[in-house]
């Protein structure tokens, strides 16, 4: 099923296919600071597939803290985080901010709080590269 989202003032956007429907995704709360602090609940999906588009890719952000291996993008006029995408051995695969998709109603509330603060780079990666959703940044 596809899912459609982006930021509040519709410079970034994206598209998400997910391979199961919404209420049957587990979404979480990751208790990092930055998610606590947005209030995210996110999925993902390895077997989906997720397309990121911005009007003006000048205008995302590419917001990197801790281990800086993924690029958390939010909207730099409407400030609305919307995921985050890391370079991986299977190649570009995004987390998905649930809140950020026109369906969120449809996704339910998060079901683990997954805390990955002691966790290793390289582990951190290998968790990304099997579980996050196989993503394209498209350039227009
Ligand atoms: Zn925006």
């Amino acid at each position: 099923m596809e899912h459609h989202g982006g930021c509040h003032c519709g410079n970034l956007w994206l598209r998400l296919r997910l391979t199961r429907q919404p209420a049957d995704n587990p979404t979480r709360s990751c208790l990092c600071s930055f998610c606590r602090a947005h209030a995210t609940r996110t999925v993902s999906d390895p077997m989906g597939r997720a397309e990121i588009g911005a009007r003006d890719w000048s205008g995302v952000e590419r917001y990197r803290f801790s281990t800086g291996t993924a690029d958390f993008l939010l909207c730099k006029t409407c400030g609305v985080y919307i995921g985050a995408v890391c370079e991986t051995a299977n190649g570009t695969r995004m987390v998905t901010n649930v809140n950020s998709l026109a369906d969120r109603a449809a996704f339910p509330p998060a079901s683990s709080q997954p805390d990955h603060d002691n966790e290793s780079t390289a582990a951190r990666i290998a968790r990304r590269a099997a579980n996050w959703t196989p993503a394209v940044l498209l350039a227009v």
